[in-house]
């Protein structure tokens, strides 16, 4: 067992009962505050450690990190240590959380430095995303929109179930939680007989993913095995890969989504790690047809991290809208990735590739609008009384995940964004 994912741990930091960041869980993040330059952060309960006073008041010594690897303004120069950097970091920090351990915790005058109250601190964009990748990973979801936009009888193309179906997405227009959106403009077809018409997107949708960070991988030629993939994966945020379905109904063929797509994508701002995960690994669906030598794996690869979306209206409460689970996924990440560099495609440190919209079999967990009130004719009602078919403006939508079992719960925090009006 990593030594950091040990149940029984206890920290001297207060953690709220069903706080998302015990000790065991320990994700990486880039924060700032008003005095403070954007640097690397750990959080634990409702406090962010700040790792670079950490490592200039001599905490990090004898670790493979220098002051510059917690200055940075993004985590990829810390992840150039790879796993096993990132494993021992991990377990520092654990040890200097850890109750029995008296160095950090009985020096009020460096905790005063190093410890800071979640509220003070305003969180950054954790990763330079070189390249962002996005999968489509959900047989169900597949199923649906393949029901919706093609023929129901033949909702799953024939290569689905073969081939861990992607496409190479923008990494520039990957954005923060909390960053608000306008509403995409673009070529729509209200009317299917008409011509297209220039428009603001009439339906705006989320997809509920996650999406992981890699590894420096290898070199161009080379592949990464499924046994491999996952020492190339430092770890998972959640993902709201925002889709305009108008645009994208029109545009997708034959070369698959563009400016539907491509518009905003949000990420949750805390990476926690695929260590702090491994108690929560499941077997995934059965693959039937048997997939190709290249795709076979050993032992359990998918992962149960319960999740859900909620629409926010401006100034009333949240209604939950979908209760999801990772663990549906048809495609896991390490075929994801075997896949993706099969051809000698090469990975790059802090490359994310996101899951696909993560649907389960039942209509409350579909991870979509379009799949949720199917294209728009069965209405969501919120709480408070109104209805949607798809995202409105000024509407919040926010997604939460976590992990759990009977011991430990490890959670991601939250994306959200709001949808402004059309610029
Ligand atoms: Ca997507």
């Amino acid at each position: 067992m990593i030594a950091a994912n040990n149940p029984s741990l206890k920290s001297w930091v207060e953690v709220p009962p069903n706080s998302d960041f015990p000790i065991q869980n320990l994700p990486f993040g880039i924060f700032k505050t008003e005095n403070l330059s954007p640097r690397v952060g750990v959080r634990i309960g409702n406090y962010v450690l700040d790792l670079k006073s950490l490592f200039v008041l001599g905490y990090l010594e004898n670790t493979p990190f220098e002051l510059s690897d917690f200055e940075s303004p993004f985590l990829n120069q810390l992840m150039k240590t790879g796993k096993e950097g990132i494993r021992q970091l991990r377990n520092r920090i654990s040890k200097l959380l850890n109750v029995n351990q008296k160095d950090l915790q009985s020096k009020q005058h460096h905790l005063e430095q190093v410890l800071i109250a979640i509220d003070n601190v305003e969180m950054c964009m954790p990763i330079q995303i070189g390249d962002y990748t996005d999968f489509y990973s959900s047989k169900e979801h597949a199923t649906n929109v393949g029901m919706m936009f093609r023929d129901p009888a033949n909702a799953l193309l024939p290569n689905w179930l073969w081939i861990p179906v992607g496409y190479h997405g923008r990494a520039s227009t990957v954005i923060l939680s909390g960053q608000n959106i306008h509403r995409p403009k673009g070529q729509i077809k209200p009317n299917p007989e008409d011509n297209p018409i220039f428009a603001p997107s009439r339906m705006l949708d989320f997809e509920l993913e996650t999406a992981f960070i890699t590894f420096e991988g290898k070199a161009l030629g080379d592949s990464i095995s499924t046994n491999e993939a996952e020492e190339f994966i430092f770890g998972k945020c959640l993902f709201n890969d925002w889709s305009a379905r108008d645009i994208q109904s029109w545009e997708y063929v034959p070369l698959g989504p563009f400016l539907s797509k491509n518009f905003a994508s949000s990420i949750s701002p805390w990476i926690v790690t695929l260590d702090a995960l491994q108690p929560f690994k499941v077997s995934g669906p059965i693959q039937d047809p048997a997939v190709l030598s290249y795709l076979e794996f050993e032992g359990e690869k998918s992962y149960d991290i319960h999740l859900e979306v909620l629409i926010q209206p401006e100034e009333k409460t949240e209604s939950v809208i979908c209760k999801s689970n990772y663990k549906y996924m048809y495609w896991n990440m390490s075929q994801q990735l075997a896949h993706h560099t099969v051809n000698g495609c090469n990975i790059r440190c802090g490359d994310m590739m996101g899951s696909g919209t993560i649907s389960g079999s039942t209509p409350d967990s579909f991870g979509s609008m379009l799949e949720l009130t199917w294209k728009g004719t069965k209405p969501l009602l919120l709480n408070d009384g109104t209805e949607r078919k798809f995202i409105q403006d000024n509407d919040t939508v926010i997604m939460r995940g976590y992990c759990k079992n009977e011991n430990v719960r490890i959670g991601f925090g939250e994306v959200k964004a709001k949808i402004l009006p059309a610029k």
